[in-house]
This record gives C-alpha cells, sequence and structure tokens, in this order.
C-alpha cells in the first residue's frame, strides 16, 4: 500500500480516535521527533502541512497546537528517508514541537492492521 493511499484512506478523525481508544486502548509512547512523517514534510506543493505558514488554517492551528496534553496518532511505517511512523493525526503538533526545540513527543502508537480492523467494523 503506498503512502497516499494511507494517507487517505486512514484519517484519523475523532470518531477513529474514539474507536481506537475503547477497542484497542493503549498508553502514549514518548517517541524522538526525528521518526515521523506526515503529508506534506517534503512535497513543497502541499501547502497544507501542519507548518506555520499552513494553508488549511493560515497557521492557526500551529500556534495553538498543544502538543504536550494531546499525543498525536502515528502509524508503524517503515519510510524511505528513514523515519519510522506516519502521523494520522497530529501534523500541527508535531510541527510545533520542533519548531520549539523538542527532541521527543508523545504519541498512540498503532499499526496498519489495527486501524484496519476500524476500517472493517464499519
Ligand atoms: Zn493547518
Amino acid at each position: 500500500m503506498n503512502l497516499s493511499t494511507i494517507f487517505g484512506n486512514y484519517d484519523v478523525g475523532d470518531e477513529q480516535q474514539e474507536w481506537l481508544k475503547t477497542n484497542l486502548s493503549r498508553q502514549p509512547q514518548e517517541l524522538s521527533t526525528e521518526g515521523f512523517l506526515w503529508y506534506g514534510k517534503y512535497n513543497k506543493h502541499i501547502t497544507a502541512n501542519g507548518s506555520a505558514t499552513c494553508s488549511c488554517c493560515n497557521g492557526k492551528l500551529f500556534n495553538e497546537a498543544n502538543y504536550k496534553d494531546y499525543p498525536i496518532w502515528v502509524v508503524e511505517y517503515d519510510c524511505t528517508k528513514g523515519e519510522k511512523y506516519l502521523v494520522m493525526d497530529g501534523k500541527h503538533r508535531i510541527n510545533k514541537a520542533i519548531a520549539d526545540g523538542e527532541t521527543t513527543i508523545k504519541a498512540y502508537v498503532y499499526t496498519l492492521a489495527e486501524l484496519e480492523t476500524y476500517v472493517n467494523s464499519k
């Protein structure tokens, strides 16, 4: 499965997060901020990338991002550039954490197979 398919099909919104908390509950892990790939990290044509100039929010969500109280949601994936996780929810939080100089961030880690159990439960 390629990356755009994963980002497109496994969007972890509020409903998915509730389902995952209920059915596949786990504690957040403290992970290196270098280990994540998010939609738009390397592609300058994707401007809704969670940065300070993010086109989805004009940087508002970046500025308000609370990565200390709200862990991001990620899925394990071996990226070609070395990252180990895809950010399924929290691209503004990971951008803000890196901008603030944080070297780690809290994340709920799932596998693609686990996200598929959600999709298949619908
Ligand atoms: Zn945005």
